[in-house]
């Protein structure tokens, strides 16, 4: 089968004819139909540090994706051929404490398709059938081939509650934009977005955000003035991994406000601490989505109106995947969608 391989330790990725991947017992065989490109494969295609230290060559990379069932292992009893799936991208390993306990997102041990095990950017993948999601079918194709990053914006953005709140989110990225649209979907009142790219505010505006600014230009405390904001935010999402965006979230919380962080910094940021302590801040780190009141939530907000299909600004044949990661690579997109149909 055709797949996209990290198959040297080098910058790039290379369309490759790989083995078929085996069906175990417990597994799951899906032909993959549509793939995302998510910022973590730009991370791999790069090859940067991170990378280096993480994926072993060669790997087929890619994690974001929606196919259909073709055939299920001897102990598979809730899933069939022909059915429409996606996949949870983390396999944990289902026997530490928070595994046992049902608190699958927070096992110790994940695996990531993609990362550290053969992932979706091919013509078939295999998982274990407890990773395994069912569309419902009135979900998009598109849509569905992104549920992975729209769960990092759900978990993340229903972290805390954001009814009548107004709420800040850092990074207008694909993750932030969705977001806001979740948090606007969800009762909040004020939903602004920050981010350092004119493309990427303008995209946000699109999904309906109370107000899409460059801190650059317009700081955040003309913000609050201009909403009439008496105090500070009530919830902080931080999306962008950007300490400047981080510090400024800070300086800018009401008392008692919540952050939910999920953008990964490239090193140590350093923050006042005093304002967290004396604005009497909650911080909580977010990773991946929750297994599975994530995936339900995303299921019945898309069912309830809630619509991020604008977040996908390019389409590409798998053929085509350079375009797909140029596209990425450019900072002018939103979401980018590989066809793996032949
Ligand atoms: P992205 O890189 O596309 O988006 C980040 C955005 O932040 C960019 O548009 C960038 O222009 C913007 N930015 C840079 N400096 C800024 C500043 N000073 N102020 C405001 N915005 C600024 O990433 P994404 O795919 O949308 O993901 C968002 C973040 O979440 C990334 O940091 C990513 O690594 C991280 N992530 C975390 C998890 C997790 O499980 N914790 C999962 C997926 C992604
Ligand atoms: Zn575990």
């Amino acid at each position: 089968m055709k797949a996209l391989v990290k198959g040297k330790a080098e910058p790039g990725l290379w369309l490759q004819d790989v083995p078929m991947p085996q069906v175990g017992i417990n597994d799951v065989l899906i032909k993959v139909d549509r793939t995302g490109i998510c910022g973590t494969d730009v991370h791999i295609y790069k090859w940067d540090n991170w990378a280096q230290k993480t994926i072993p060559v060669p790997m087929v990379v890619g994690h974001e994706f929606v196919g259909e069932i073709v055939e299920v292992g001897a102990n598979v009893k809730d899933f069939f051929p022909g059915e429409v799936v996606s996949g949870e991208g983390h396999v944990v390993c289902g026997h530490c404490r928070n595994c046992l306990a049902g608190r699958r997102h927070l096992c110790a041990d994940t695996k990531g398709i993609g990362v550290n095990r053969p992932g979706a950017f091919a013509e078939y993948l295999v998982l274990p059938m407890t990773n395994v999601w069912h569309h419902n079918p009135s979900i998009d194709r598109d849509v569905a081939a992104i549920f992975d990053p729209f769960g990092n914006a759900v978990h993340t953005a229903l972290s805390f509650p954001v009814l009548g709140e107004d709420v800040l989110i850092t990074g207008a990225g694909p993750i932030g934009i969705m977001a806001a649209a979740v948090v606007k979907h969800a009762g909040a009142r004020f939903v602004v977005i920050t981010d350092v790219n004119p493309y990427r505010l303008e995209l946000a505006r699109k999904m309906g955000v109370t107000l899409a600014i460059n801190p650059r230009e317009t700081s955040l405390g003309k913000v609050q003035k201009k909403l009439g904001m008496v105090e500070g935010f009530d919830v902080g999402l931080e999306m962008s991994g950007n300490a400047d965006a981080f510090r400024d979230m800070i300086a800018h919380m009401s008392h008692g406000g919540k952050i939910a962080m999920l953008g990964i910094p490239e090193k140590e940021i350093a923050v006042d601490w005093n304002t967290v302590v004396f604005s009497m801040l909650t911080i909580k780190g977010i990773y991946g989505r929750e297994m599975y009141e994530t995936w339900y939530k995303m299921t019945v907000m898309l069912q309830s109106g809630l619509d991020i299909s604008p977040v996908i600004t390019h389409r590409f044949h798998y053929t085509e995947f350079q375009k797909g990661f140029d596209a990425m690579l450019s900072g002018q997109s939103g979401k980018v969608i590989l066809d793996w149909k032949s």
